[in-house]
C-alpha cells in the first residue's frame, strides 16, 4: 500500500519542537506535507523546522492564549495559503499531588495548557479549514484520558476532557468535512518525563504488557494515518497506542 500523500496538504503541530509533536512534524513532511512548527520554545521550533528546509516553518505560540492561536493560523495561511492538518499536541504534565493538597495554581497551568489550548487552537483551525475545503484534526489526549493516574488529577482530568472535546467538536463539524479524532498514547520516554529516575522509568516501562514505553514515531504513525484521506470513515474517536496498558 503507499503510504498517504500530503503533497498539496498544509499542518499545523503545536507543541512540535520536541518530543512526541516533532516525530509527527518530521513524519508530515516526509510524506509531503509543509508543516508550521508552533511551540512555546521559539529556539526548540527553530531546530525542528529548520531540518526540514522549505517544507517547515516556526512559530512561537503559547496554546493558552487564544489570540496567539489565531495568529499561528493566520501564519499558516500566509505561508502556504490554507490549512488542512491540525496536531494539537502541546501540552505539560504540571504538579503531582493529591487532588487534596492540589494547588488551584497547579490546577489552573495543567487545565490553560492541556485543554484550553486544544480548544484554542480548534476555534481557529476549525474555519480555515471550512474555508480550506476540509481538513482532519488530532487532539494528543493520552491513555490518562480513559484511565486515573495517582498524584496527576490536573493532567487526567484535562486529558479526559480532550476526548469530550474532540467528540464535541467532530460532531459539530462532521457536515463541513472536518474530521476530529483523538490520540491517547502509553508513556513515551520524552523530555516530558526527564525529571524521571531511570527506576521510575523502568517502573513505568513494567506498566506496559509490551514491557516497554512506545517511542514518539510509533505515535506519529497513528496521527498520521488519521490525518490522511486513508481515515476518511474515522471521527469522533479516540484511539489508544499504548502497549496494551488500557487493555489490562
Ligand atoms: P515534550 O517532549 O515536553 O513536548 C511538548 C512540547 O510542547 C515542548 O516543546 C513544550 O515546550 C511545548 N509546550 C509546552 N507548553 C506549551 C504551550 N503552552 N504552548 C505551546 N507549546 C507548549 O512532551 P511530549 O511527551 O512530546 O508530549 C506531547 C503531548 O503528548 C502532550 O500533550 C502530552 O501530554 C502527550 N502525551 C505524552 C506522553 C508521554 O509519556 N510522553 C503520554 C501520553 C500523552 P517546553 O519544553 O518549553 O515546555
Amino acid at each position: 500500500m503507499s503510504e498517504p500523500d500530503f503533497e498539496s496538504k498544509v499542518a499545523i503541530v503545536t507543541g512540535g519542537g520536541s518530543g512526541i509533536g516533532a516525530a509527527c512534524v518530521q513524519l508530515l513532511v516526509e510524506r509531503g506535507a509543509k508543516v508550521l512548527v508552533a511551540d512555546v520554545d521559539p529556539v526548540a521550533a527553530e531546530k525542528v523546522a529548520s531540518q526540514f528546509l522549505e517544507s517547515a516553518r516556526p512559530f512561537a505560540v503559547d496554546v493558552s492564549d487564544s489570540q496567539r492561536c489565531e495568529l499561528m493560523v493566520q501564519r499558516a495561511i500566509d505561508t502556504w495559503g490554507g490549512l488542512h492538518i491540525a496536531v494539537n499536541n502541546a501540552g505539560i504534565g504540571g504538579e503531582q499531588n493529591p487532588i487534596g493538597s492540589y494547588s488551584v495554581e497547579g490546577w489552573r497551568s495543567v487545565l490553560s495548557v492541556n485543554l484550553d489550548g486544544v480548544f484554542y487552537s480548534m476555534r481557529a483551525e476549525i474555519p480555515a479549514m471550512i474555508e480550506s475545503g476540509g481538513g482532519s484534526i488530532i487532539n494528543m489526549s493520552s491513555i490518562l484520558g480513559s484511565v486515573g493516574f495517582p498524584a496527576a488529577g490536573a493532567y487526567v482530568s484535562a486529558k479526559h476532557g480532550v476526548v469530550g472535546l474532540t467528540r464535541a467538536a467532530a460532531l459539530d463539524h462532521a457536515a463541513q468535512s472536518i474530521r476530529v479524532n483523538a490520540v491517547g498514547p502509553g508513556f513515551i520516554d520524552t523530555p516530558l518525563l526527564s525529571q524521571l529516575s531511570p527506576e521510575m522509568k523502568a517502573g513505568l516501562s513494567r506498566m506496559h504488557p509490551r514491557g516497554q514505553m512506545g517511542s514518539s514515531r510509533e505515535v506519529a504513525e497513528l496521527v498520521a494515518f488519521l490525518a490522511s484521506d486513508r481515515a476518511a470513515n474515522i471521527t469522533g474517536s479516540y484511539y489508544t497506542v499504548d502497549g496494551g496498558y488500557t487493555a489490562q
